[in-house]
């Protein structure tokens, strides 16, 4: 089989998704699966569906066309704010967008007239991130603006957490933009339908509070991609690690001396060796680069210590059981590393299901994790 190749279990990404679903719905809480980090993979998207999300979203119009044209059918959202250019293909292949700027959401309006169509817009709100979004002070004047576009409605607001700032929202924060949907009802009137409280990284505030206020949907791609809190990397109590993983091959497995084959110029760089200088090293590379995947998002084969990374290649020095050219190591990623491989055009893709194995529930890891209550 080809390497490098991303093994998929979607049992593991069904479970991931049923359990946040299940668990969230018990607060009044819907989940949009988000499929970035998967390119819009249909495979992987209808597996969220399966497991029961709401709708589907993702921060490209190109990923939603390739949702719709493999006849994925439900609620598509474009989360990032749009690009003013792409308005006519957002109101052909997306039902929502979401969106800060009234420039292009009155571009939208153009488009939506001329295609004879209603589009959703969902206000983004800025709440401490520093990303996108309208500042709360502004919300309710933008939001009586949109009312007024034709071919346009306003479904909701949304807010973003830990993008740029990689911080949880704390309670007050989230109770702050609760209230928003009031003053926006208050003032302008509409039923504001959608309120949708961030991402992956809100999910510590939704399983610590029974007070979520009007807040009624998160956005969710890793923890069900990747079972992991974005913020604190732990693992969510319940949920699958490990439905993805890379495989990759190695291509030279030779002991090399320690001590470099030339001279340094700058005698200092000498002292950066840590290494002790005279013994030979076993050093294995992997058919894996910088062009592929985030190489710092990768865990390392049990034993083996990281020398370096370049376009195409992954050092590896392995003081025990030694890889042979030709053999297959696993390796896990990160949602960084995820997203690079599975973008990256010379990566295979195979979706196995387990449907042998019994349904074990998921291994913990040691220390704190959030727990999925
Ligand atoms: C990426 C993104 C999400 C999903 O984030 P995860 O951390 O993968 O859950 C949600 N909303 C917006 C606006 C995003 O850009």
């Amino acid at each position: 089989m080809n390497t490098p190749r991303v093994e998929i279990d979607l049992i593991k990404i069904r479970h991931n998704a049923r359990t946040l679903v299940q668990r969230l719905k018990a607060r009044g809480i819907t989940v949009t699966g988000v499929t970035k980090a998967v390119r819009g993979n249909p495979m992987i998207a209808q597996a969220m569906l399966d497991g029961g999300v709401d709708g589907l979203a993702d921060s490209r119009v190109s990923n939603l066309t390739r949702l719709n044209k493999s006849g994925i059918d439900c609620s598509k959202s474009l989360i990032r704010t749009p690009i003013l250019s792409q308005t006519d293909q957002i109101i052909q292949f997306c039902d929502v967008s979401f969106n800060s700027e009234i420039d292009v959401i009155a571009e939208l309006s153009k488009a939506a007239c001329g295609s004879k169509v209603k589009h959703s817009v969902i206000l983004i709100v800025e709440m401490g991130d520093m990303r996108e979004g309208i500042l709360p002070e502004n919300l309710v004047t933008i939001a009586s603006q949109v009312m007024r576009l034709p071919g346009i409605e306003l479904k909701g607001i949304a807010a973003n957490f830990a993008c740029l700032n990689n911080i949880h929202p704390d309670i007050d924060t989230m109770k702050r933009f609760s209230e928003l949907a009031n003053e926006i009802e208050a003032s302008c009137g509409p039923y504001v339908e959608t309120v949708s409280g961030g991402n992956s990284a809100s999910l510590a505030w939704a399983f610590g509070t029974r007070a979520t206020g009007r807040v009624n949907n998160l956005r969710l791609g890793e923890a069900i991609l990747l079972g992991t809190d974005p913020v604190t990397r732990e693992q969510i109590g319940g949920l699958y690690v490990d439905a993805f993983s890379l495989v990759v091959e190695v291509i030279e497995t030779k002991d090399k001396p320690n001590k470099p084959l030339f001279t340094f110029a700058n005698p200092a760089l000498r002292a950066l060796h840590l290494i002790p200088e005279a013994a030979e090293q076993s050093r294995s590379i992997l058919g894996i680069g910088k062009q592929d995947t985030d190489i710092d998002g990768l865990t390392l084969p049990k034993g083996s210590v990281f020398l370096g990374a370049t376009s195409d290649h992954m050092v590896l020095h392995m003081p025990s059981a030694q890889l042979r050219v030709g053999d297959e190591v696993k390796l896990q990623m990160n949602y960084s590393a995820l997203m690079r491989i599975m973008t990256a055009p010379d990566t295979s893709v195979i979706f196995f299901e387990d449907i042998g194995k019994p349904n074990v529930e998921p291994t913990k890891d040691n220390g704190p994790f959030l727990e999925v209550v």
